[in-house]
């Protein structure tokens, strides 16, 4: 039994490192358009169509307010991060593109996001110490091979020179997809989800994530930064889902 887990896991790496392989190796075509010769993953004429989030937008939830300041939930009960940046709105074709990052390894996708993502980081202000992708359960990460975070955390961390933490920022226990809960059973989901293995004092902590959604996953992993003595955190997602 233990053997056969084992020699599953092992195979979902490899799987996992050929696909990386085959993605670094292929002739590059546009992912929406199917356009050769583009070195990134999408042609410049599908990047500039991609749906761009409301403007204006409140700081923190990136939902619009009539002149960008913070809406009103967040003045209500604001969350433990102090920023986010996000590239798009989460709806076609960016939903099926963070979906070919997630589930069919495309980790040009993750290098082009992340890349990106650097470009943006002017706009926090004050300089990042630690970049730490939200970590997956340890066997979510098994079944998968590699955690998505981590690969646009890791482009977005080389283009700066900036650490890189991937190990420090743990999920304790796996959780239930958040769509699939009712909202209090949402909070009880990932009360203690996360822990932090290192001290942070002072710090400006930058947490990776694809998608943010409900903002209750960022949130609680902010929230263990903050208890380990993060001065600051701000998030930097692909793509967030706006309430309509
Ligand atoms: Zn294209
Ligand atoms: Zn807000």
């Amino acid at each position: 039994m233990g053997k056969s887990i084992l020699t599953r896991q092992l195979k979902r790496r490899f799987q996992a490192l050929g696909a990386r392989w085959l993605d670094a190796c292929l002739p590059s075509t546009c992912l929406l358009c199917g356009a050769p010769g583009a070195t990134e993953p999408l042609c410049p004429a599908c990047a500039a169509e991609l749906p761009a989030l409301p403007a204006p937008h409140c700081p923190l939830c990136l939902n619009p307010t009539p002149y960008g300041e913070r809406c009103g939930a967040c003045l209500q009960q604001p969350p433990r991060f102090d920023h986010v940046i996000a590239l798009y709105a989460y709806a076609f074709p960016v939903d099926r593109l963070v979906h070919q990052l997630k589930y069919a390894a495309r980790f040009s996708l993750a290098r082009h996001w992340g890349m990106a993502l650097a470009a943006r980081l002017d706009s926090l202000g004050t300089p990042v110490s630690r970049v730490m992708p939200v970590p997956l359960h340890h066997e979510r990460l098994a079944e998968r091979g590699y955690n998505q975070s981590l690969e646009i955390a890791r482009r977005l961390a080389s283009t700066l020179d900036l650490r890189l933490d991937y190990q420090n920022l743990v999920k304790t226990h796996a959780t239930r997809p958040q769509a699939e809960l009712p909202l209090a059973a949402r909070q009880r989901n990932l009360q203690d989800a996360f822990a932090c293995l290192a001290d942070l004092e002072g710090e400006h902590v930058l947490l990776v994530d694809d998608v943010l959604t409900s903002g209750a996953t960022l949130d609680a992993a902010a929230r263990v930064l903050k208890q380990h003595g993060a001065r600051a955190v701000s998030v930097c997602v692909v793509a967030r889902t706006l309430r309509h």
